[in-house]
């Protein structure tokens, strides 16, 4: 049996955020290679390569009766055992994205060095802020013309309010990149990509100092890179690993990971400053990772698309202690003691059975519809429960008719249930007692798979009209009165499934306006649960 504690203290667990396209799966896929899961580029999402390996798996659960998309990726590497999540992207972008966030230590920003901050990048930053944890900055594809380096650190000092710290500096881009500057080695590590986009970037480091590296870097690069220094051993933040744990500044790399430069130096860094598995908090205080027995909690429910089976899987991030294939648990909102069934953990592409797991690691379990989001499962005996994960603000906005009326029962139960599992939101109108329903959801394809659902699993057909509304916040004032708020044209009251009362505007500037019309007023970004 091994040693809790030392399983514990090398488990990394973080998510990678970042704009589509700005190199998350090559960046993962790099790592990967490091930890020698896979030898194949293109083999983390549904690419050409592995396409095959994922429908092999749809079959097989589709036998099991179960249905699950990648949500970890472990590996091991210098030591440590790592968990990458996946925080889907792109036409998948909902408000699972966002929830993964909530089981991870750390976060990893994957920035376009010719593009800067960008909006996905912003949503998910604003997550990882609310919760403290250390972001860690890969600005990616170097091999391409790159921003002004002082300019990309700015506009991530404005852009998202957190300060910088690099720890290596690059030496020209796209063309002329030569390689990066390591601060504190002051060594740098030289870029020769000879065959560009095909050829792992080469490993080797010349002292900052030597006349090598003039002669390799060029007179140009040379005097540019002395000034930098200068400039930045004057005016940048120092490493601070307190400030670096409380997520208030963020260590900067540079790199190329289609070509895989500097990604091994940033992981080494990466591994070395983030945090191993910490004390999370509960209703009883705080749950240390280490000292108690196993606890954990779910953060995704991942529904069947198959009408077959409603059966869903909830992934759960265990906090503390290990967990041991077949041991009874408690769930604590059911309040009833429970085996967990078919405990799945993803080893790159391949998911396996697992028969222990620690605080850290992610397991999936088949979910008979039993837990919601946010629940807590520990031990027999103890009963606490992880504070809930929050809500979070959709920013698209439909009108849902049933296209026959007479099937209102089946209508409320389907989306009710689909609300539950935490793919869409649902509102009324406020005061008006009117029956409408309007859908609230992070990424557009929940409307889709709204649509899709009600008519496969509940036979409802409906229709949705698009509404304006983009922005919405709860009003935190227990005793606000409502009917005396004075609005903007553009804003609509509304109520959740619990009544608790909200605004929803189209414009952003209007929130801003109806705060100055109504002193007093608190508005939140995020919903309680
Ligand atoms: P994701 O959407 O963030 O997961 O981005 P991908 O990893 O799929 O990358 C998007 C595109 O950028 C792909 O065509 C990659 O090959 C390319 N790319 C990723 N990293 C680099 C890099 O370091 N340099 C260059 N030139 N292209 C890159």
């Amino acid at each position: 049996m091994a040693d809790i504690t030392s399983e514990i203290k090398k488990r990394r667990t973080f998510a990678i955020i970042s704009h589509p396209d700005a190199g998350k799966t090559t960046l993962t896929e790099k790592f990967l290679l490091y930890g020698g899961a896979i030898n194949l580029a293109g083999s983390v999402k549904g690419k050409a390569t592995s396409r095959h390996a994922v429908s092999d798996w749809m079959e097989i659960e589709k036998e099991r009766g179960i249905s699950v998309t990648s949500s970890v990726l472990q590996f091991n590497y210098d030591g440590y055992c790592i968990n990458i999540l996946d925080t889907p992207g792109h036409q998948d972008f909902s408000e699972d994205t966002y929830r993964t966030l909530m089981a991870a230590d750390s976060a990893v920003m994957v920035i376009d060095a010719s593009k800067g901050v960008e909006a996905q990048t912003r949503k998910l930053f604003k997550v990882c802020v609310m919760r403290h944890i250390p972001i860690f900055t890969f600005i990616n594809k170097m091999d391409r013309d790159a921003n002004d380096t002082f300019e990309l650190l700015d506009d991530i000092e404005k852009e998202l309010g957190i300060a910088t710290c690099p720890i290596n500096w690059p030496i020209g881009s796209g063309k002329e990149f030569k390689g990066v500057y390591e601060r504190g080695s002051r060594k740098v590590t030289v870029f020769r990509d000879t065959e560009k986009g095909t050829k792992e970037g080469l490993a080797e480091e010349i002292a900052v100092d030597s006349p090598e590296l003039k002669a390799f870097a060029g007179e140009e690069h040379y005097g540019q890179l002395m000034d930098e220094i200068e400039l930045l051993d004057g005016a940048s933040a120092e490493f601070d690993q307190e400030l670096v744990d409380k997520g208030e500044l963020s260590p900067v790399f540079f790199g190329s990971a289609l070509t895989n430069f500097g990604v091994e130096i940033f992981l080494k860094h990466f591994l070395h400053m983030t945090t191993p598995p910490l004390p999370r908090m509960a209703d009883i205080g705080e749950i240390d990772p280490i000292k108690e027995d196993f606890s954990a909690f779910v953060f995704k429910i991942q529904a069947n698309m198959n009408k077959a089976h409603r059966d869903r899987i909830a992934f759960m991030r265990i906090c503390s202690g290990r967990f041991d294939a077949g041991m009874e648990v408690y769930h604590v909102q059911g309040d009833k003691k429970q085996r967990l069934s078919q405990p799945q953990q993803m080893m790159a592409q391949e998911r396996h059975v697992v028969d222990e797991a620690y605080a850290g690691d992610i397991i999936g379990v088949f979910d008979p519809g039993i837990y919601s989001i946010g629940d807590t499962i520990c031990m027999p005996g103890k009963k606490f429960r992880y504070e809930g994960i929050p809500t979070f603000a959709p920013e698209h906005f439909a009108r849902v008719r049933q296209v026959d009326t007479m099937k209102r029962k089946q209508f409320v139960k389907g989306i009710t249930q689909i609300a539950q599992e935490g793919a869409i939101q649902i509102f009324q109108e406020y005061n008006t007692g009117l029956e409408e329903i309007i859908v609230g959801v992070v990424g557009v394809l929940q409307f889709e798979v709204l649509k899709y659902r009600l008519e496969n699993e509940y036979n409802v057909e409906i229709r949705l009209e698009n509404l304006p509304y983009e922005h919405i916040r709860w009003i935190e004032n227990e005793d606000f009165d409502l009917n005396s708020l004075v609005g903007t044209s553009d804003m609509k009251k509304v109520k959740d499934m619990k009544g608790n009362p909200l605004l929803i505007w189209v414009n952003s500037w209007s929130i801003g306006m109806t705060l100055d019309r109504n002193p007093g007023l608190k508005l939140a970004e995020f919903g309680r649960q």
